[in-house]
C-alpha cells in the first residue's frame, strides 16, 4: 500500500499541458521579457527600480529582480518581508503605514536584518517607531507618505509633512529618507494620453512637497512611488527617484485593459491551467478554477484565445467552480479540455498558491515557492 502523499503540483521536465489543475502558471519568456523592459526603462531614465513584492509574494522572483538591477523590494505588510529577509533580501521598503505594538516590534527585528524603510502619516507613528528603535539600537529610514490623490493614506498638507519631517528627526533611531507618493486610482486608466496627463500632475503635487521641504533645508534623497500603469511617466518626471510597479512582471487581465502607446510592451505571463470537469447541459461548461483559484475583484478571468475554445466565456465563480458559457453548439465535447485563463488581478490570486510552476515552451523548468503567501500582518 502506497503511503498517503499529496503529489507535488507538477514535477521539472513534465508536458506543461499535463500539470495537474488548477496550477499557478508562469511563462518564463514573457516574465523575462517583461523583467528586462522594467530594468532597461529605469536604466534609461537613471532612477531606481524597487519592484513590489506583494504582486508575487515570492523571493525567487524578487531574486530575479535584483538580479536584473532592481536595488530591493517593497513590501506592503511588515510579515510579508520576513521570508524575503530570510532569503537574503536586505534592502526592503515597507510603502505603507502601520500601528501597534506588535507592528513597531516586528519593524525593529526586520531593522536588525535588513536595510529598512517605513511610511508614517503621523507624529505618533513616529514617537512609537521611534522610542523602540532607540531602545533596540536600530536606525530605520522614515518617508512620510503624500496624498497625491488616491484619498488613501498619507498626509495632504504642507504643514503636517513639515511636522513629521521634524517629528523625525527628534528620535536618534530614526532617518528622514524622503516621501512616499502612490497614486493607485489612476493605474487603471485605460487610456494612455489621459494616464500620463494624470500622472504628471501626481508628480507636480509631489514635486511642490519636495520644493516645500528644500526651502526649510530638508533634502529628499529619496522619492517612491508609482506602479506599472504610470511607471514610463514617473520613471521620466525628474520628479521620482525610484519607482515601484508590481504587476508589470505578469501584465493581468485588467492590465491588459489599459492602452500601452508607449516603450512599455508588456506581456501576459501568468495563467491559471484549469479543466472542464462538468458539462452536461448545453451551452455551459464547468471548470475547476472559482473564486479559491482566482481573485475575481478587478473582474472575472479571461480565457487565453486558442482555435478550439474561442467561443467560451468565464461568466461566473462559485467558490470551487468556474462557469463557462458558448454560443457555439457540443459543449458536451467539452468535458475534460484545459484551459488557460488570464487572471483579472494578479496580487490575490498569486496569494491563492504556493507555487508558481515556471514554464518554457510547454516544458515545466522549474518550481518557485510563493513563500510570503498569506502574510499581512
Ligand atoms: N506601490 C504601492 C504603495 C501600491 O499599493 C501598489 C499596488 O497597489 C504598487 C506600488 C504596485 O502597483 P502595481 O501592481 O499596479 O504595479
Ligand atoms: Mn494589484
Amino acid at each position: 500500500m502506497k503511503p498517503l502523499q499529496l503529489p507535488s503540483p507538477a514535477i521539472i521536465g513534465q508536458d506543461a499541458r499535463t500539470v495537474g489543475t488548477p496550477a499557478l502558471l508562469l511563462e518564463l519568456d514573457a516574465f523575462e521579457s517583461n523583467l528586462r523592459q522594467m530594468a532597461a526603462l529605469t536604466a534609461r531614465h537613471n532612477i531606481v527600480l524597487r519592484p513590489h513584492a506583494k504582486a508575487h509574494k515570492s523571493s525567487a522572483i524578487a531574486k530575479a529582480q535584483i538580479a536584473m538591477g532592481a536595488v530591493g523590494i517593497c513590501c506592503q505588510k511588515l510579515s510579508e518581508a520576513y521570508p524575503f529577509v530570510l532569503a537574503g533580501i536586505r534592502d526592503i521598503h515597507i510603502s505603507n503605514e502601520f500601528v501597534g505594538a506588535d507592528k513597531i516590534a516586528m519593524a525593529v527585528n526586520l531593522a536588525q536584518h535588513a536595510r529598512l524603510s517605513v511610511c508614517v502619516d503621523h507624529p505618533s507613528q513616529v514617537d512609537a517607531l521611534g522610542k523602540a528603535a532607540g531602545q533596540a539600537g536600530v536606525v530605520i529610514t522614515v518617508l512620510p507618505e503624500v496624498d497625491i490623490g488616491q484619498g488613501r493614506c498619507g498626509v495632504d498638507s504642507k504643514n503636517s509633512l513639515l511636522a513629521l519631517a521634524d517629528r523625525i528627526g527628534t528620535h536618534s533611531g530614526l532617518r528622514f529618507g524622503g516621501l512616499q507618493a502612490y497614486h493607485g486610482g489612476i493605474q487603471h486608466v485605460g487610456d494612455w494620453g489621459s494616464r500620463k496627463l494624470k500622472a504628471s500632475h501626481g508628480a507636480d503635487l509631489t514635486a511642490s512637497y519636495v520644493q516645500c521641504l528644500d526651502s526649510r533645508g530638508i533634502a529628499c534623497p529619496v522619492v517612491t512611488g508609482g506602479g506599472t500603469g504610470t511607471a514610463e511617466f514617473d520613471a521620466a518626471s525628474g520628479v521620482f527617484t525610484e519607482i515601484q510597479p508590481g504587476s508589470y512582471i505578469f501584465m493581468d487581465g485588467h492590465y491588459g485593459e489599459n492602452g500601452w502607446a508607449g516603450e512599455l510592451r508588456l506581456q501576459h505571463s501568468l495563467f491559471i491551467a484549469t479543466t472542464i470537469m462538468s458539462a452536461a447541459k448545453p451551452g455551459q461548461a464547468v471548470c475547476d478554477v472559482g473564486l479559491k483559484g482566482v481573485a475575481v475583484d478587478s473582474g472575472l478571468p479571461l480565457i487565453r484565445s486558442d482555435a478550439r475554445h474561442d467561443s467560451l466565456r468565464y461568466v461566473a465563480a462559485n467558490d470551487e467552480h468556474g462557469i463557462l458559457h458558448t454560443d457555439a453548439d457540443g459543449s458536451h465535447n467539452l468535458l475534460g479540455e484545459r484551459l488557460l485563463l488570464i487572471p483579472g488581478h494578479c496580487d490575490p490570486t498569486c496569494n491563492l498558491y504556493e507555487q508558481f510552476v515556471c514554464i518554457r515552451n510547454n516544458i515545466v523548468e522549474a518550481l518557485w515557492d510563493i513563500d510570503a503567501r498569506g502574510l499581512s500582518r
